[in-house]
């Protein structure tokens, strides 16, 4: 009963074992003398695994017969089995190619779905970059209030005090200077410094041969000029050693000169060798910047206000940004009370906000 139940109808069974008989009869034919299987033999082998639910080889082929009972003719059972179980077996042995494959292309799919998913989520982020509320407008005012370019930056700018008329290395070497003297000093004094400068010969070689007192002499009453008549001098030097009587041509070379810093390295690449390479932040750009809220949080330096400005500022705009800002912290948007009833963004201002909520 129990062997009918498994191995589905009683007919199929019959014919399993009279086709095993066969087969057995084939193998042994091909075999010849050399074989020693029996048809008894394996027809014994045959009743036991009918009896003992068999070993892997037989049970597997009826566990088949099973499964195809319905398909399979009981005349040639042996031969049905044997083609559908070499075909399954081809199966069996590809199959594991084809699901590799399979799943190879899955995971290429998968792959490729992860790959074309993961930069929308990249760009995303980086679509989310931050940028201060309404800086388009405010810059567009402040280029309107900047117009007639008249404040002390656009007649008094390194560049401006600087020979143009003289050799290339010399105007370089007269922009650092100007950059140099004009260090928490005025505009005004630092251009009546230049101009004393050049009269007595700007170079680099008359530098070096002016005595330090006479060389403070022409330069004050720039602020800490005894600490700039050093640093003249050193780096004077150092520029005649080092870099041929020229000016380093990068920022980081420039840092390493005497008292030359960030802001006036950026300044120098781009007003002597024609470079935007970063924002020239000084005292105007980090106050505006502060007072605009063109900064995440308020920033103590300009250092950090230039790194905040370059993080999100176009980078069209970085070479105008400090004499634009500058002129208008001049003219404008003074270090103390500011003229914001003259500003165009009087009202889009959070700093003047700040001041008139402050008042009530
Ligand atoms: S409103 Fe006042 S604080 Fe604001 S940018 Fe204008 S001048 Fe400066």
């Amino acid at each position: 009963m129990s062997q009918s139940k498994y191995f589905g109808s009683p007919r199929l069974t019959r014919s399993k074992s009279s086709g095993v008989k066969t087969l057995a009869s084939k193998i042994g034919a091909l075999r010849g003398s050399k074989s020693k299987i029996s048809n008894d033999s394996i027809g014994s082998r045959s009743s036991s695994s009918k009896s003992s639910t068999g070993s892997s080889s037989n049970d597997g082929d009826l566990r088949y017969s099973k499964s195809h009972s319905q398909e399979i003719q009981p005349e040639t059972p042996t031969d049905s089995h044997r083609q559908i179980a070499d075909r399954d077996m081809k199966v069996k042995r590809v199959n594991p190619q084809k699901r590799k494959q399979s799943t190879g292309i899955v995971s290429k799919i998968k792959s490729d779905e992860d790959k074309s998913s993961t930069p929308v989520k990249v760009s995303k982020t980086l679509n989310l970059k931050w940028e201060p509320l309404m800086w388009e407008e405010q810059y567009r005012h402040i280029v309107m209030m900047r117009k007639r370019r008249d404040a002390p930056v656009d007649t008094m700018g390194c560049d401006v005090i600087s020979d143009t008329n003289a050799q290339p290395e010399v105007y370089r070497y007269q922009v650092l200077l100007s950059l140099m003297l004009s260090s928490q000093t005025k505009d005004q004094l630092t251009s009546a410094a230049m101009a004393r400068l050049r009269e007595h010969g700007c170079n680099i070689d008359n530098i070096l041969n002016t005595p330090d007192e006479l060389l403070g002499t022409l330069i004050y009453p720039v602020g800490f000029w005894k600490r700039k008549v050093e640093y003249i001098k050193k780096t004077s030097q150092i520029l005649k050693d080092n870099y041929h009587g020229d000016i380093p041509e990068s920022v980081s070379e420039l840092c390493k000169l005497p008292g030359v810093g960030p802001k006036m390295s950026y300044l120098v690449m781009k007003t002597a060798w024609n470079k935007v390479t970063g924002i020239g932040v000084d005292t105007h750009v980090h106050r505006i910047s502060n007072r605009l809220k063109w900064v995440k949080k308020p920033t103590k330096s300009p250092e950090d206000t230039r790194k905040e400005l370059e993080d999100w500022l176009p980078r069209d705009r970085w070479e105008d940004i400090n004499h634009l800002l500058v002129g208008f912290g001049q003219q404008i948007c003074l270090p103390v009370k500011p003229k914001c009833s003259d500003c165009l963004n009087a009202n889009i201002c959070p700093y003047s906000s700040y001041r008139l909520h402050s008042k009530t």
